[in-house]
């Protein structure tokens, strides 16, 4: 079974390479009916993947240094070790997400139905394609292959080219540890992806921007192709300093999401909406904060603090920085931007205030609210009151993750209810990505699909119904033949 998989997808990639002319029309390139892929084979798959992290845990977190300049850290909790620990939950829950849950034995509740015998499957939606982003390479290339590998599913792998350190070695490592004849990587940038997107996938899986997402989108309509899209946006963070508790603590949580991976990060506080005066104390606590994480200042070489990915990357934030009509209170230095193996594009992390004379119209069309920051800078938005920051929350597009800083139910159950996200997190930052228990995505301009675990295998399988109806009912069905009378249909 597995080979038929796998000689589909060899079939598909290497037409990639052979005839891009006829690859567009995809003559040749129909679904065959799809086997299944056992369980033990699915299970062994994934148990490669934790052996793939665990085997290589220090080539990774070179490639990523040498690419990103992520501490080795950062990359052994959230990527590294995060992969291995849902590798080893999947491997124990695949023939329970297969065989149990939504995916059972049905009992048919009309009483004419009452012989019939059904069943709902979950069944493999058939060949995937994943698409990776560059910030959390690792974990945000096998937390959706997790989920093709426990679906059945055979996929191909497109890897980010802008991290081409840590995407050589996995392409070499992935064609080690996994079934090549199922699991393929592709590697190269726009060219490459654009080829790969001529051909008919089953589920197209893609994290990354929304400008992206829309020419993946138009390519997988041609095909009626079913996606997932990991998007970003500017999550933004609402404090109430009267209900959040100790606001040091809080100030504490929000710029450490921030500092992660250098603010390079899908959830990251983008801004921060606070009572205008209460914003010399949060600025405050957030220096004494970032003092304590780092006593020699965070681009000090001896400090754990990622660097800007690319020399692209490094100006934009630098230009936002320049084009911002706030004013920096915090940070704002930044390291020579040279490309060098190790990168040097460090950017300290930086907090913007906006002037008191700035409506939060005029706020709202700066440089630094114009799009996902992706930058370790945090500007803050002083409000007269929760509820307009709520309606500037509102106005805007449907962030990934709203936080919020408050202890009071009834204000958590206002906000709640009068704002919308794909995922929303009181009194922390970032940590919620830690958890195996919730799910994660987007809403609107922030995606569509649900990923982690048992989600992600959601998103490459499908409910097929399946339902026997005996002979032995025929008697009952004499009504529904035609020539119909008006006794055969009275009911
Ligand atoms: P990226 O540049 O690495 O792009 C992601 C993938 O898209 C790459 O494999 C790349 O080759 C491909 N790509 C680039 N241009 C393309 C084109 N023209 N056509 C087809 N494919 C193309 O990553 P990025 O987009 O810069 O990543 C950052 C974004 O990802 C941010 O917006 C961030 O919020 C989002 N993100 C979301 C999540 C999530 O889980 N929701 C996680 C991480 C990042």
């Amino acid at each position: 079974h597995a080979e038929l998989h796998a000689t589909f997808l060899s079939a598909s990639l290497s037409s990639l390479s052979s005839s891009p002319s006829s690859s567009t029309t995809n003559g040749s390139f129909n679904t065959p009916p799809f086997p299944l892929l056992s369980i033990r084979y699915r299970t062994h798959q994934v148990l490669q993947i934790a052996r793939l992290c665990q085997e290589n845990a220090d080539a990774i977190c070179d490639a990523l240094f040498q690419d990103l300049g992520k501490p080795r850290e950062e990359v052994l909790l959230a990527e590294v070790g995060a992969v291995i620990e849902r590798a080893l939950i999947t491997a124990q829950k695949v023939e329970e997400w297969v065989t149990g849950g939504d995916a059972e034995k049905v009992e048919m509740t009309a009483g004419w139905q009452k012989n019939w015998k059904a069943k709902v499957e979950r069944r493999a939606k058939g060949v995937g394609l994943v698409i990776s982003p560059w910030n959390y390479p690792l974990i945000l290339t096998f937390q959706p292959l997790l989920g093709a590998v426990a679906a059945g599913c055979p996929a191909a792998i497109k890897l980010s080219e802008v991290v081409p350190q840590f995407s050589s070695l996995m392409a070499k490592l992935i064609a080690k540890y996994l079934d090549p004849r199922a699991y393929r990587v592709v590697l190269g940038g726009v060219k490459e992806i654009t080829r790969v997107l001529q051909l008919k996938w089953d589920q197209i899986f893609y994290t990354g921007n929304g400008r992206v997402a829309r020419i993946i989108s138009a390519a997988a309509a041609r095909h009626l192709t079913p996606m997932t899209l990991e998007l970003g946006g500017k999550s933004p963070v609402i404090i109430h300093p009267e209900t959040c508790g100790d606001l040091e603590t809080a100030a504490r949580r929000i710029i450490w999401g921030k500092i992660n991976n250098a603010g390079q990060i899908c959830i990251a506080p983008d801004y921060v909406l606070i009572p205008t005066t209460s914003i010399p104390s949060f600025v405050s606590a957030v220096s004494k904060a970032l003092k304590s994480f780092f006593p020699k200042g965070a681009l000090h070489p001896e400090s754990s603090y990622a660097r800007i990915v690319s020399q692209a990357h490094f100006k934009r934030i630098k230009g936002l920085l320049e084009g911002t009509k706030g004013k920096i209170v915090l940070g704002g230095q930044t390291g020579p931007g040279s490309v060098t193996s190790t990168p040097d594009r460090g950017i300290e992390p930086t907090v913007v205030v906006f002037p008191e004379s700035m409506s939060l119209e005029e706020i709202g069309k700066d440089v630094l609210m114009e799009e996902e920051l992706f930058a370790p800078v945090l500007p803050v938005i002083g409000v007269k009151s929760l509820e307009e920051g709520l309606e500037f929350v509102r106005r805007r597009d449907h962030p990934l993750v709203i936080y919020a800083f408050t202890e009071d139910q009834s204000l958590q159950d206002k906000i709640l209810n009068t704002t919308m996200s794909g995922n929303f997190v009181f009194n922390d930052t970032f940590q919620q990505l830690a958890s195996n228990d919730i799910p994660f995505g987007g809403v609107g301009e922030s995606g569509h699909g649900r990923q982690v675990l048992k989600y992600t295998f959601d998103e490459f399988t499908y409910l097929r119904s399946v339902v026997d109806i005996p002979q032995s009912d025929e008697p009952g069905f004499v009504g529904r033949y035609p020539p119909s009378t008006a006794q055969s249909v009275a009911f």
